[in-house]
């Protein structure tokens, strides 16, 4: 006990020991809110306060729902096996298999993934013959999501006028296809285990008297229906025990909702409200950054962080041509920290968004650096995967469509489009799934198509009996896509990819405790081994018809292969294949959240990436919430902004280019203002520091400095415009080589990205980030980011209290100041 609450400081060790009550941990990053919890938890079951099945604990991703385990798993002596530790979907998850009749689900349901469910939109439109231009269906994706997040049904949708009301028909088709092919999407997870406590008084009642302790990590990024579903569950008088911070809400736009916190403080009485101010993680100076940087929000609780470790090493910054520079700079620096002893895996690199990835991915590759990016593209993404997936989906549930039409004529089988649109006629018309629909057909298309369902029956019934690793690889074979692979020419990084599906299988069982001899496909009922404790339905004490077990029925649980596929949906992305090999971990920001690194590098420090210029100008990233305003927006990347620099122990880079290629576009961009709103003692600027501009008068709400970056703008016939805002080194460098050689008409030697900047001058746009314009209706503003060229050159204006716009060049008249 004493070594549990040893190196505990005085807030930590009250919050760990609170009596049975409601609490809000409320704490700054790296103060110690994740050890006070699995502490706590630890120290609640160790004193026989509570079994270890009596406590329910929520965090916000597989990976720190694994460590929780390990390290509890280390601090007791009882078993942690089956403890209800996890993240709401897969806590969700394991509640639907338990009750899946009362939730009105098929006990091998499958779950889509957001590409899943993307394409199970686009088969839907199709079906109806709906018009995807006045539909996308990205953005029907979106509306869907949005109101299952909110909790709402299509029944319970407001739509106003025809279009919404559409939308919200085809929200319903949406949900009837779903149910039809006994599939469910991630938001539903969370709200059809919703439903099923609010409606169900027995199953309610049953896990409200089981759960006396229910602790939630990042509580500031729960959203409103995962606060009702707490809500559900502490109803019987559960101690809620809540810890988050404000201050790392990045998850807004998804919905969360930081008022939660202020809503469970009112709404349970909350008596004990704990702060935490000490950091344990960072050294003063990234600290100082941190707590200097979040003071420009203005929608805070407010709280400052300390430290007694010492200013230790200052934040460096970093300054690139372009952004192959600035990967080709952060190898080297890399590299540099390996000579000195550093691991890789002590080393993130994280950027604002995904796409940002791949060139760092390039220098990283090309150097010999061993890396892994997480949450990118991930293992169980891959299209190989998915289609040996589409498979085993198959054999657990034939009437998964969306499974079946992935793989029905891949590798091919001569199943043409007409054959299938046959089919799906006579699916439709027999209100029946695709598989069954196959027996009513008749003519050639029938017997390719009953070779198919030949081939999964046959694949069910001979793999049955299989474990669970044996099974994938069976199934990777006679499906064919192993020869096909094996046959394409670039098919060698495919296959392998499929002997780790294999071995992904074995692995999830060893890290389950299922034996590899436990047959894959058969319900544990009948399995020679028991499953453990967390993949079996929970087995209610009393629960009527709700626990069939008690009637001696088989278990209603789910097939090793069933919980392998779960695995494969939920699975965040930070168990890739290949884990634990030293490495430098890649990932956005969003992932690294609750992370800690030795080093860590943020790089994309650019006005319109990050701040993200959605965020900035509120431009809908897939269609903005209601209530999200500018100012909103712009503090949710402050606060992105702070998580970035909180990931950091000992040593924090920050690096930006002055040119980069996103989205297959060159883009020249100014500095973040983040960096201006750093303290300038905290600072080491590796490249000169270029010269801030005077703050324009009007430009309220522009904080950061205006600078006359050195763009290669400045070449061609215009006057310069560098002035004493100029960037003083980047003039003698590449913007000065790139004007003489848009000039002198020659290209040639030019890389791909040069030649594009000079095409872009020899047009003569006469336009610089920095650079004043005036227009005709929103007056005076500052050019903050230019796109693409030619025709196609976009120009992105700040226009003070207007707010920032972006504008095409060929329509705008924009005149310069
Ligand atoms: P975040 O907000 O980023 O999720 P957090 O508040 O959850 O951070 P933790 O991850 O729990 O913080 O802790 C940060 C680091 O500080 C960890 O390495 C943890 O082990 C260490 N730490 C926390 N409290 C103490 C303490 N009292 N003594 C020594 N180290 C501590
Ligand atoms: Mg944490």
């Amino acid at each position: 006990m004493s070594t549990l609450l040893a190196n505990l400081n005085e807030p930590q060790l009250a919050a760990v020991t609170l009596p049975a009550e409601h609490a809000l941990i409320l704490a700054g990053a790296g103060s110690g809110k994740t050890r006070v919890l699995t502490t706590r938890l630890a120290w609640l079951i160790s004193t026989g306060q509570v079994g270890p099945q009596g406590v329910l604990a929520v965090t916000f991703t597989n990976k720190a729902a694994r460590e929780m385990l390990t390290r509890l798993s280390a601090m007791l002596p009882v078993s942690t096996r089956g403890m209800w530790i996890g993240t709401f979907h897969g806590l969700c998850n394991r509640m639907l298999r338990a009750h899946h009749r009362d939730a009105g689900l098929p006990q091998s349901f499958q779950i889509l993934d957001s590409q899943d469910q993307l394409a199970a939109i686009k088969r839907l439109l199709k079906t109806l013959n709906v018009d995807d231009e006045r539909f996308p269906p990205r953005n029907l994706q979106h509306f869907i999501n949005g109101a299952k997040e909110e909790g709402l049904r299509p029944a319970q949708v407001e739509a106003h006028d025809d279009y919404s009301r559409r939308c919200v028909e085809l929200y319903q088709a949406y949900d009837d296809q779903c149910q039809r092919e006994g599939v469910v999407d991630f938001a539903e997870l969370l709200l059809r285990s919703h439903d099923l406590l609010e409606r169900n008084q027995f199953i309610r009642e049953h896990y409200q008297r089981r759960f006396r302790h229910i602790l939630v990590d990042e509580f500031q990024d729960t959203n409103r229906l995962q606060y009702r579903w707490l809500g559900l569950l502490a109803g019987g008088g559960a101690a809620v025990f809540a810890v988050g911070d404000d201050d790392q809400s990045i998850y807004a736009f998804r919905g969360a909702n930081v008022a939660n916190m202020a809503a469970f403080e009112r709404e349970y009485r909350v008596r004990n409200l704990i702060k935490l101010e000490q950091n344990y993680r960072s050294q003063g100076n990234i600290l100082a950054c941190a707590n200097t940087l979040i003071l420009n929000n203005r929608s805070r609780l407010g709280k400052n962080l300390w430290t007694d470790s010492g200013d230790g090493e200052p934040v460096r910054v970093h300054e690139a041509l372009d952004d192959r520079q600035e990967a080709q700079w952060l190898v080297e620096e890399v590299r540099g920290l390996v000579r000195d002893g550093w691991a890789r895996s002590d080393v993130a690199v994280l950027y604002r968004s995904n796409a940002q990835s791949r060139v760092i991915e390039h220098a990283l590759f090309s150097a010999g650096l061993p890396y892994r990016v997480y949450g990118g593209l991930r293992f169980f993404e891959r299209a190989e995967v998915k289609h040996a997936l589409a498979y085993l989906r198959l054999i657990e549930n034939p009437a998964d469509d969306g499974a079946f039409l992935r793989v029905v004529n891949f590798p091919t089988r001569g199943i043409g489009a007409r054959s299938l649109e046959a089919l799906q006629d006579s699916a439709r018309g027999g209100a029946s799934s695709l598989f069954a629909a196959v027996a009513g057909l008749s003519g050639a298309a029938a017997a390719k198509l009953t070779a198919f369902t030949r081939l999964i029956d046959g694949l069910a019934a001979e793999t049955r009996r299989l474990p669970l690793p044996e099974l994938v690889e069976q199934v990777v074979e006679r499906s064919g896509l192993a020869a096909h692979y094996l046959a394409e020419k670039e098919g060698q990084e495919r296959l392998e990819n499929l002997r780790e599906l294999v071995n992904a299988a074995a692995a999830y069982l060893a890290e389950e405790g299922i034996g590899q001899d436990v047959p894959a496909a058969v319900g544990v009922a009948a399995a020679a081994a028991p499953l453990p404790a967390n993949l079996l339905a929970d087995v209610p004490e009393v629960l009527g018809d709700a626990a069939p077990e008690a009637g001696g029925a088989a278990l209603p649980a789910m097939t090793p292969l069933a919980a392998f596929l779960s695995h494969a949906s939920l699975e965040a992305g930070d168990n890739q294949a290949g884990e634990g090999a030293d490495a430098v971990q890649l990932m956005t920001i969003h992932a690294a959240k609750g992370l800690e690194f030795d080093g860590v590098f943020v790089t994309g420090l650019e006005e319109g990436l990050f701040p993200h210029e959605n965020a900035v100008t509120g431009t809908p990233r897939g269609g903005v919430r209601p209530g999200a305003t500018d100012e909103s927006g712009l503090e949710e990347e402050r606060r992105l902004m702070y998580v970035a620099i909180t990931r950091a122990r000992q040593r924090l880079y920050l690096s930006f280019a002055q040119m980069r290629m996103l989205h297959g576009q060159t883009r020249y961009s100014m500095r973040s203002r983040f960096l201006d709103e750093l303290p300038e003692g905290s600072l080491k600027w590796l490249t000169p520091r270029t010269q801030a501009r005077a703050e324009p008068a009007w430009s309220e709400g522009y904080r950061g400095a205006w600078e006359g970056f050195d763009a290669p703008a400045r070449g061609g016939a215009r006057p310069a415009q560098g002035g004493a805002g100029a960037s003083a080194w980047s003039s003698s460098t590449r913007g000065g080589a790139a004007r003489g050689r848009a000039d002198n008409g020659d290209t040639g030697r030019l890389g791909p990205h040069e030649q594009r900047a000079a095409q872009r001058f020899d047009r003569g746009i006469a336009y610089r980030v920095g650079q004043g314009v005036m227009h005709a209706r929103f007056g005076e503003g500052v050019i903050v980011g230019i796109e693409g060229s030619g025709d196609d050159a976009r120009v992105q204006v700040d226009f003070g209290r207007v707010g920032v716009k972006w504008l095409a060049l060929s329509v705008a008249k924009l005149e310069t100041l």
